[in-house]
Formats: structure tokens, sequence, C-alpha cells
């Protein structure tokens, strides 16, 4: 399963400026959440994926939602680990209101963006300059992050500009019946089919290589 996440460092340039500061990578080495949907939306989404026929939500903790956000490359602040929030339970209402909002979009039809609104509206940030020695100029965004639903922010910020500016043609779940990954193709041809080569790919190109066999067989 880690190899489907192989070479991916985030969706950096999104937050990769931050000054906040950072957790340690030891703190999410262990977390098996996949990046492979090419969208940190549709990433989130896919924390809830099927395995073995039976659903697993990788956000299991308020430490799983925070070192999934770093994995993904959004600042998380170092104290955020420390206070108490109801991290958990925010990610995964938002969670499955980006999964009701993008099935919903998909299919042509009106959602209800209530939720996500409430996750945009707690999002804080402001612009600092940064001089550095080398008098290079560079401007940091810094979040405020004191509720979850504000540390959640940038995933709904991610979420919105989806629904808004994605070419839905291309934002596509898996074509294998039993999965519920979703990804935003963005191969050249336009046909990725699968949410991995690895995962169900693999799958399908085996149980199509036993059906050419009992074919020629018969
Ligand atoms: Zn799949």
């Amino acid at each position: 399963m880690t190899l489907v996440n192989e070479g991916f460092t985030g969706y950096s340039s999104r937050e990769g400026q931050s000054r906040v500061n950072t957790l340690s990578p030891q703190t999410f080495q262990n977390s098996r959440a996949l990046f492979l949907a090419g969208n940190p939306a549709l990433d989130f989404l896919n924390t809830r994926m099927r395995m073995n026929h039976e659903l697993v939500d990788f956000l299991q903790s308020d430490r799983d939602v925070i070192s999934w956000l770093k994995q993904a490359g959004f600042a998380v602040s170092a104290d955020t680990e420390i206070k108490r929030f109801s991290l958990l339970q925010s990610a995964r209402k938002l969670r499955e209101n980006i999964r009701s909002l993008v099935e919903k979009r998909k299919a042509g039809r009106q959602g209800d963006p209530s939720v996500l609104n409430l996750y945009l509206a707690a999002s804080q940030s402001y612009s600092q300059v940064v001089w550095s020695k080398s008098h290079s100029f560079r401007i940091d965004i810094v979040r405020r992050q004191n509720t979850s639903e504000s540390i959640l922010a940038p995933v709904a910020e991610a979420t919105a500009e989806l629904l808004a500016t994605a070419n839905f043609e291309l934002v596509k779940r898996c074509e294998d019946k039993a999965c519920v990954l979703w990804f935003s193709d963005q191969t050249k041809s336009h046909r990725r089919r699968w949410c991995s080569t690895q995962i169900c790919g693999n799958r399908h190109k085996v149980a199509a290589y036993r059906r050419r066999l009992r074919q020629q067989n018969t």
C-alpha cells in the first residue's frame, strides 16, 4: 500500500511558504492514508476507503487528522497537537459533506454547501513580509488555528476550488464497483480508470486475464 504514495511530498505549493511552526515528520510516519487523487480535497475524501470489502476510516484520532494535514502539505501549528479540539469529529463531518457535494456535482445535481461554508468562514489568515539577509523578499501566509474548523479550513478551501473550477468530466470515481476512491484524472489521454493500478487496476487486469483464459478453454 505504501508504494502508492511513493514520491508524494505533499501539495506544498499551497501552504509551503507558511511561517507556522510544524511538527516533526516522525509524528506521521506510521499513517497509512493514501495520496493518489491528484487533488487534496479528493485525497481527504479518500481517507475513508474500502479494504477487503469493509469500509476503513484512516481518521481514528485527532492525531491522525493532524498527520494527514501535514502529509498533504498543509501547515499545522506546533501547539495544535497539545490543545484539545474535537478535530476528529469536525474532520469526519467535513469529509462527509465533501462526499455529498462531490457526488452531487458529478451527477449534475444541486448540493447544499452550508457545512462547507462554515469551515470556510472559520478560516483566518494574514500575510507577512519576510525580508531575508540576502535581500530577497517573500510573502508568507500565516494561519490562525484556534478552532478545529480553522485547522481544517485549508481542506475546505481546496474543496471550494475543486467544486467551482474543476472540470468534473475529469473528476472520477474508480471504475471498480466496490471501490469508493475518487481522483482527478490528470493523464494526457484523460482515460484514467482506476484509483491506482496497484489497488484496483491490477485486480481488474488479473480478472480480465482469467476471463480470457476461460473463454479460450471453452
Ligand atoms: Zn479503486
